[in-house]
C-alpha cells in the first residue's frame, strides 16, 4: 500500500488550493495524493472574489475590475473599490494552472472516485482497484446525505444562468462590475442580474436568485434575453453558458471528520451561507491548515468561524427565506448607507463589530428582530 503525507479527495477549488498552499510552504517536500473523479478539462465554472491583496492567481485572472455598481429601483451608484479589486478566474484556467504547478512537486494525481476511512495512525483512501495510506486526509466530496434539512436551519439556493455574450452595441463598461442589478421582478427571493463586462461588447451576464426552488430552464433564458434587450445590446451571440446552484445554508458542517480526516471546501462549510461566495474563504482556509500543520503537526489547530458571523448569516438567511420581499429593500439600504468597502468586508467576515452594527442597522430593525425571533425562538413567533 503506497503511503503519502497528505491525501486530498476532490481536485476542485478546495483540493487544488490546499495542494498549492502546501507547495508554497515549508511543507513543499511532503508527498501528496490527489484523487479526483472528473477530468476537469472544461470550464465548469468561473470564480469571482474581491481582494485587497495580491492573490497567487494574478497571472491567470481573466479580468480585474476597479469599480463596482449597485442598481435597484431606488439606488444607482458606482464606487471605486480601492483598496479592493474584483477578480474573475475561469475554472479551467485555475485547474490547468494548479496542475502544472503541482506537477513540479511530489504530487500524484489519481483519476478515480475515492472513499476515505479514518484510522488511529493514518487514513486509508480507497479507489477502484487500489488503496493508499496517508498521515492526513482532506475531504472535499459533498453528498446530499451530508445536509439533511432540519429545523431550525435555513436552506436557500443561489441559482443562476450566465451567458457570456458578444453584443452588436457597445453597452458595457469593462471597468465596472455590476454586483446587483435588482431592477427586475422579485420572484420568491432576491432576484437580480450580475454583469461582468470584459469589453464594451462582451460580458458575462447572469440571472441569479436566492430562493428555495429552481425555475424552469427557459425562464432564466427569457430573463437574460429580456435584460439584454432592455439595455439596448442589439443582436448578440452566446459564447459560453454557465449554470449553477450553490447551497446557502446555516446547516452545521463539521470540520473534523475523524482522527485523521478534515473536511475542506463546501464540505467543510467554506461557502458563506448568506452570499454563496467561497473561493477567497477557501484560500484563507488553506493557509490556516498549512499553518496548523507547521505549528502543531496536525491540521485541526484553528478556531471555528466567529460566532457573530455565523449569527449574521443565520439572521440574513432567515430574513431572505421568510420575508423574501424584503431582500431588495434591505440590500438597497445596506449599499445606500455604507461605504462599499465596509459592505465588502462585512460580506467576507472581515468587518469589525462596530462595522457590523453599522451595516445591520442600515434598515429598520423589525425585520431583523422578527428573523431573530423565528430563527432562535421558534418559527411560530414569526
Ligand atoms: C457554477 C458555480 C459558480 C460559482 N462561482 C463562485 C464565485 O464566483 N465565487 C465564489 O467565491 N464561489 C463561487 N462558487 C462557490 C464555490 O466557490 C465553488 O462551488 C467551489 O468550486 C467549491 O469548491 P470545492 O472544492 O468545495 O468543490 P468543487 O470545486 O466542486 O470540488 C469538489 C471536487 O470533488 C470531486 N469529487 C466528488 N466526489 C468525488 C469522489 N468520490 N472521488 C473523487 N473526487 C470526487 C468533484 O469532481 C470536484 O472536482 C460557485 C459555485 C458554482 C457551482
Amino acid at each position: 500500500m503506497k503511503a503519502y503525507d497528505f491525501a486530498i479527495l476532490g481536485g476542485g477549488a478546495a483540493g487544488l488550493s490546499l495542494a498549492l498552499a502546501f507547495a508554497r510552504s515549508p511543507l513543499k517536500d511532503r508527498s501528496i495524493l490527489i484523487v479526483e473523479k472528473d477530468a476537469k478539462d472544461s470550464n465548469d465554472r468561473t470564480w469571482c472574489f474581491w481582494t485587497d491583496e495580491l492573490s497567487p492567481y494574478e497571472a491567470i485572472a481573466r479580468h480585474v475590475w476597479p469599480r463596482l455598481r449597485f442598481r435597484s429601483p431606488g439606488l444607482d451608484r458606482t464606487w471605486d473599490l480601492a483598496p479592493f479589486r474584483y477578480v474573475l478566474l475561469r475554472g479551467l484556467d485555475f485547474y490547468n494552472f494548479a496542475r502544472a504547478e503541482l506537477r513540479k512537486q511530489p504530487v500524484t494525481f489519481v483519476r478515480a472516485a475515492g472513499e476515505v476511512e479514518d484510522g488511529e495512525e493514518h487514513a486509508r483512501v480507497l479507489v477502484d482497484g487500489g488503496e493508499f495510506r496517508a498521515a492526513w486526509a482532506f475531504d472535499s466530496r459533498i453528498r446530499p446525505s451530508d445536509v439533511v434539512p432540519r429545523p431550525p436551519y435555513n436552506y436557500l439556493k443561489q441559482h443562476f444562468l450566465g451567458w457570456e455574450v458578444e453584443t452588436a452595441n457597445p453597452v458595457f463598461d469593462p471597468q465596472v462590475v455590476t454586483l446587483f442589478d435588482l431592477r427586475t421582478p422579485q420572484r420568491g427571493g432576491i432576484t437580480f442580474f450580475y454583469v461582468l463586462p470584459f469589453s464594451p461588447r462582451r460580458a458575462l451576464v447572469e440571472y441569479t436568485l436566492f430562493s428555495p426552488e429552481l425555475l424552469p430552464g427557459e425562464e432564466y433564458q427569457a430573463a437574460l434575453g429580456g435584460h439584454l434587450a432592455e439595455i439596448g445590446a442589439g443582436a448578440y451571440r452566446i459564447l459560453e453558458a454557465e449554470r449553477g446552484v450553490i447551497p446557502m445554508s446555516d446547516h452545521p458542517l463539521p470540520r473534523r471528520l475523524g482522527r485523521r480526516v478534515l473536511a475542506i471546501g463546501t464540505r467543510g462549510g467554506r461557502v458563506k451561507p448568506s452570499t454563496g461566495y467561497a473561493f477567497a474563504r477557501i484560500q484563507r482556509d488553506s493557509a490556516r491548515i498549512v499553518d496548523s500543520l507547521i505549528r502543531l503537526d496536525h491540521p485541526f489547530g484553528f478556531p471555528p468561524d466567529p460566532l457573530r458571523f455565523r449569527l449574521h448569516d443565520s439572521i440574513l438567511l432567515e430574513l431572505l427565506g421568510s420575508e423574501p420581499d424584503l431582500g431588495r429593500p434591505v440590500f438597497e439600504a445596506i449599499f445606500a448607507r455604507n461605504p462599499v468597502q465596509r459592505v465588502l468586508k462585512f460580506l467576507d467576515n472581515r468587518s469589525a463589530p462596530l462595522e457590523d452594527l453599522a451595516v445591520m442597522s442600515s434598515y429598520a430593525p423589525w425585520p431583523f428582530l422578527r428573523a431573530i425571533g423565528r430563527r432562535f425562538f421558534g418559527k411560530a413567533q414569526g
